[in-house]
């Protein structure tokens, strides 16, 4: 592990004020479950170590206004045990439960979670995030069975590793966030994004911002997530299929499907959620939404499993949202 000088801040203004304008220079801690083990590996090379631990303000979760205010630094454990997050947003209960392991949800946070780095052999193997050599990608005719199949024709090839991200997105839930400049507020379908170049990182956070809550509105959708897994250890989904909707009488109204770990963002496929929008929801209009879906899929030589893997996914996430 390199040398690095570490900080304590005691306020969000005092741990924005340390942060540098480069990514790579300063990295935030919360949990540490990821940034440790960067660190460890050299892939984290930061002159300094922001701690959020001792910023008590970002910690904790309130119900109010129609809306959930979860801290960026609640543990995943409180997130699981929360009665307003259970009671609204069954999906996302289940995807943190599905974290291994229970020392993962011990000590991992909601924000760190949101922001952990891609699980990418490139890049966790010193490769670069884009896993690129002489300026050609090494994932299009290397190994890329966990890579992404939709919008991979871009740099960036990984998938997102989040298991909460798909939820947050297709249950429009709002990220806070303080800069420099004060704070501002992005909608998740916004928040997350590819990167072009190596130093741009996975979202539109800027690298002397700090994610400070993430808001989810309490809008009654049916909300369902179902993710298909090697094993059921210490280990990331191979895909994830998160669905919402409001019950109109028995029908699918406002439907959103969200996919994970197939794309470098969480992938909302507005196809597959307008094929469901007005069904009820079934066996066989989900499989049809899921066959839509994953239409536009693009997988690479080494992921095409990845697509009977979505569609079983999204009919699985439907079915399991309580209705
Ligand atoms: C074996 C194993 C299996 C796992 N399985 C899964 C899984 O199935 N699904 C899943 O989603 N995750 C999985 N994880 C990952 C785990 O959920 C994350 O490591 C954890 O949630 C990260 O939270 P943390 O608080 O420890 O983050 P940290 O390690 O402290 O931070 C992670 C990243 O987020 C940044 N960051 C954290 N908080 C903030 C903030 N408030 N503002 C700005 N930047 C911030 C840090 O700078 C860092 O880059 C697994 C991890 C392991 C080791």
């Amino acid at each position: 592990m390199n040398q690095f000088e570490y900080a304590n801040p005691a306020t969000v203004e005092e741990a924005v004020a340390l942060l540098s304008a480069k990514w790579g220079e300063t990295e935030v801690l919360a949990g540490g479950t990821d940034l440790i083990s960067l660190l460890k590996q050299g892939i984290a090379q930061p002159r300094l170590v922001v701690g959020l631990k001792n910023v008590k303000s970002l910690s904790g979760i309130e119900a109010k206004g129609g809306a959930v205010r979860i801290g960026a630094t609640t543990s995943l454990k409180d997130f699981i045990a929360n009665k307003d997050v259970q009671s609204n947003f069954p999906g996302l209960v289940t995807a943190a439960r599905n974290i291994a392991s229970q020392q993962m949800i011990n000590m991992g946070t909601v924000g760190g979670e949101i922001l952990q780095r891609p699980r990418c052999w490139y890049y966790r193997n010193g490769l670069g995030l884009l896993g690129t050599k002489d300026g050609k990608s090494l994932i299009e005719t290397g190994e890329n069975r966990y890579h992404a199949i939709f919008a991979n024709s871009g740099a960036a090839k990984f998938v997102h590793a989040s298991s909460l991200a798909p939820g947050l997105v297709a249950l429009g839930a709002s990220l806070q966030i303080q800069g420099p400049k004060g704070a501002r507020t992005v909608a998740a379908g916004e928040f997350f994004a590819a990167p072009k170049s190596e130093t741009e990182r996975e979202s539109v956070l800027a690298p002397n911002e700090i994610l400070t809550a993430i808001e989810i509105p309490a809008a009654g959708l049916k909300n369902g997530v179902y993710e298909i897994r090697q094993r059921t250890g210490l280990d990331w989904p191979m895909v994830a299929a998160f669905v919402a909707f409001k019950d109109n009488g028995g029908k699918a109204q406002d439907v959103r499907i969200v996919l994970g770990h197939v794309a470098p963002t969480p992938y909302h496929s507005k196809k597959g959620s307008a094929a469901l929008e007005g069904l009820p929801i079934t066996d066989a209009s989900l499989a049809n939404a899921a066959e839509a879906a994953l239409s536009e899929a693009t997988p690479l030589s080494g992921n095409k499993y990845k697509v009977p893997q979505a569609k079983v996914a999204i009919r699985r996430a439907g079915l399991a949202a309580p209705t």
